[in-house]
């Protein structure tokens, strides 16, 4: 019988992280603040510990991960990799399709591998509470959960309309201990501003990490958690392409191709980045970073400097973007409707190093479904986006009768997102490409700097 999940013992969890600054041509571009000048560390000290600070602008290429740290990751990790017979047979294509699967985690994603990493830094530094922002939830749960594994408080930030909406992710951030409010709220100015205005407003991420750095900024006892985008959050998350690695040499094969679902780039970058060090060193394999045509960061964005947040209130970063006021378009992978991209994959993308491709919603889901039909596994809408991108590579492989080995990261279940697959049976799912003149616009409203 041929293997079909490749599987590493509990002590081949990687010791240390891969950062991949050390293997890029050119340094990161800096951090800016609002006078336009490089930031200095302590600009961050208020809602992060300095710790993370370090990781951030860190040029080594190897991290250790902490003892504790990779305790907590033996409740789920090494995760296992699969390779997609099923799916190769379904597709009669003679590509080797193999897939990471973080859906092991106890909130269904990788990104737990970064909460748990943030709150035992946040642990070491004295601080005793958390507050973050979280959309759809699968960041706000990952934090809840590394809040009670080391005994911290966590208060999550919810989108009202996600609230009200996705009752069930919010259930696991309570089970996990956390509190959970509907913003805006009125316990913060940036809430009780927005409130003023309009009493029903539905709520955003931007505003919803305004009411959370508001808060981590006026308490020393309070910090401040972000479960992407940040280089910190990159480098926690190499533990999954670390652990691919390994998982590869087991069985004798190397990825031709890697593709994984980009939002703030940071299950692509810990997936894909570890791969890096191998081109670097003169092996060829592509990076594929997959975004919706509804969000079109890396493909469709301008390469400029931007603030983080919608509101202006964080640090300027050089990124991809669609402008820190885009409004998303409410397609259903939550997790991937972010204006910007991580500053490392926005630069190794404009050096040509990385790719990126944009597929549309309709497409995704049905890669998705066959993807479960074949593989059992109901992946979470952003990873339907990686599963599109390798499908269609795997059907060139078809028509050209390559026998290319592709690797993709599935990078969370979708049992909580059952309600966007019940739409996408009813077909009441459309695509939507965003607009030209917006990403037009999007550039007056850009930062000026330099
Ligand atoms: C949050 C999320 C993403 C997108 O975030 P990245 O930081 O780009 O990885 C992708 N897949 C799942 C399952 C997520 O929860």
């Amino acid at each position: 019988m041929a293997q079909t999940k490749i599987l590493l013992d509990e002590s081949e969890i990687p010791t240390h992280w891969y950062n991949v600054v050390a293997d890029m041509p050119n340094p990161p571009a800096a951090v800016l603040g609002p006078d336009g000048k490089p930031i200095t560390p302590d600009a961050l000290a208020a809602i992060f510990p300095m710790s993370l600070i370090g990781q951030e602008v860190s040029a080594e290429r190897w991290i250790e991960i902490p003892e504790q740290v990779r305790e907590i990751y033996q409740m789920w990790r090494p995760s296992p990799m699969f390779r997609a017979h099923r799916l190769e047979q379904a597709l009669g294509t003679p590509a080797k399709i193999y897939y990471k699967y973080e859906g092991v985690s106890p909130a269904g994603s990788h990104k737990p591998n970064s909460a748990i990493a943030q709150a035992y830094y946040n642990k070491e530094a004295g601080i005793k509470r958390l507050v973050t922002e979280t959309g759809a939830g699968q960041w706000g749960s990952s934090l809840a959960l590394a809040g009670q594994m080391f005994g911290m408080q966590v208060r999550v930030y919810m989108v009202k309309v996600s609230y009200e909406q996705k009752p069930f992710r919010r259930s696991m951030m309570q089970t996990w201990g956390a509190e959970v409010f509907a913003s805006p709220t009125n316990m913060t100015n940036a809430g009780r501003g927005v409130l003023e205005k309009d009493p029903n407003n539905p709520g955003s991420l931007g505003i919803a990490i305004s009411e959370a750095v508001e808060e981590a900024a006026s308490r020393a006892d309070t910090n401040y958690a972000l479960g992407s985008v940040l280089n910190h959050v990159i480098l926690h998350q190499t533990v999954i392409g670390l652990e691919a690695k390994k998982q590869f040499e087991k069985v004798g094969d190397y990825p031709d191709m890697i593709f994984a679902p980009c939002g703030g780039g940071s299950n692509f970058g810990g997936a894909a980045f570890p791969f890096l060090a191998d081109k670097a060193a003169g092996k060829n394999v592509r990076l594929v970073a997959v975004e919706p045509s509804s969000c079109p960061t890396l493909t469709r964005g301008h390469y400029a400097y931007d603030f983080g947040d919608s509101v202006g209130m964080t640090p300027l970063l050089k990124m991809y973007t669609l402008g820190h006021d885009f409004m998303p378009p409410s397609i259903h992978a939550g997790g991937l409707r972010y204006h910007g991209d991580n500053a490392l994959v926005s630069q190794l993308y404009n050096e040509g190093i990385i790719e990126a491709v944009a597929v549309p919603q309709v497409a995704t889901f049905e890669a998705g479904v066959q993807f479960a039909r074949a593989e059992g596994i109901i992946p979470a809408p952003e990873s339907c986006h990686a599963i599109r991108a390798c499908i269609d590579e795997a059907l060139q492989c078809k028509a050209s009768g390559e026998a290319k080995t592709l690797f993709f990261n599935l990078s969370g279940h979708g049992h909580f997102d059952m309600a966007s697959y019940d739409k996408y049976f009813a077909g009441e799912l459309e695509d939507y490409a965003y607009p030209e003149e917006a990403i037009r616009q999007a550039l007056d409203h850009l930062p000026k700097v330099g």
